[in-house]
């Protein structure tokens, strides 16, 4: 058994690791303004694919002895720009702005992104 360790301030609730961790153990929890990210305190199977994903190299694995406990992290829910509905961590959305400011993207097409898909679409349709 390894042990997984998640950097709090690293991981910006992106929510890859849940998607690609073929056993499940990587937990989302979803409030309405809210969403939770669980990673259990270690891992027995085979496999890097949550530490290979994650965009923000937040998650490790080591040989030590896992802790006991699981570690849970929020992340507020930013709401769209046109509608109000919450739809994408605010730490996901920031970090994805950043990326694009630093290639010198036009603001209206960061302006896009602050909005939910289901305003993108009527958007674009
Ligand atoms: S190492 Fe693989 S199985 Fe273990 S938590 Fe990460 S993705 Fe899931
Ligand atoms: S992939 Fe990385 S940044 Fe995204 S939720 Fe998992 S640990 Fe956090």
């Amino acid at each position: 058994m390894r042990k997984l360790i998640v950097s709090s301030e690293k991981c910006i609730g992106c929510r890859a690791c849940s998607l690609a961790c073929p056993e499940d153990y990587i937990k989302i929890e979803e409030a309405e303004s809210e969403i939770s990210v669980e990673f259990p305190p270690g891992c027995d199977m085979q496999c890097t694919k949550c530490v290979d994903i994650c965009p923000t190299h937040a998650l490790t694995l080591t040989n030590d002895t896992p802790e006991k406990k699981s570690v849970k992290l929020w992340f507020e829910m930013a709401e769209c720009e046109a509608c109000g509905r919450f739809f994408a961590p605010k730490m996901m959305l920031k970090y994805i702005i950043r990326r694009l400011e630093d290639t010198g993207l036009a603001d209206e097409k960061i302006a896009w992104l602050m909005l939910c898909p289901t305003c993108r679409h009527s958007i674009s349709h």
